[in-house]
């Protein structure tokens, strides 16, 4: 039988524990799950692509080591339905915390649907615990020297610390 691949598209700058709330629940229903990160030119990241697959392969190993053997971590600068027909994805993997999510990604999956129908996109609702956080926040609370900890794993709350420590 062939292998269940999902890709998991977002831009992870950083991971938190939305996000591993989400890989953890496609993990139960994939074989192997890609994180695509995507990399615009004209967007600048926080962290560079090489400090967020770091953040991400960190925190999957400290959290179970043989679910990392599942997990692969890529870049992408193009569009999402190509990445995932590169990487032989049969579907894409989306949270949805609220319904400011649903109304994006139902425009989202709808068009990508229109580009590639043999790649679907399945849904997982945020866990109640996780369901405020966004890396957007986190950042900014970060930068303010807000306690992030509830947010997002120990070693990027270390990160994140350091980083704007640099700036
Ligand atoms: P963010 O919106 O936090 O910047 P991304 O753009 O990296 O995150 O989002 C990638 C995917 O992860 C999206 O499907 C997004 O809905 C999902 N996601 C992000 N944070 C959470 C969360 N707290 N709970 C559930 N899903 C989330």
């Amino acid at each position: 039988m062939s292998k269940r691949v999902g890709l998991y598209p977002g831009s992870f700058d950083p991971i938190t524990n939305g996000h591993i709330d989400i890989l953890q629940q496609s993990l139960a229903i994939a074989d192997k799950i890609i994180i695509a990160i995507g990399v615009h030119p004209g967007k600048i990241p926080l962290f560079t692509f090489e400090e967020r697959e770091d953040m991400i392969t960190r925190t999957i190993k400290d959290w179970d080591n043989q679910a990392s053997e599942r997990v692969q971590v890529i870049s992408f600068d193009n569009l999402v339905v190509d990445a995932a027909r590169k990487h032989s994805a049969s579907f894409m993997i989306r949270g949805l915390r609220d319904g400011t999510d649903l109304d994006y990604e139902m425009q989202l999956a709808g068009m990508n649907g229109a580009m590639a129908p043999e790649i679907g996109t399945i849904y997982f609702p945020a866990s109640p615990e996780v369901r405020p956080i966004t890396a957007t926040l986190v950042r900014q609370i970060a930068k303010l020297n807000g306690d992030i900890s509830h947010f997002t794993p120990k070693f990027v709350v270390q990160k994140l610390t350091e980083k704007f420590n640099q700036q």
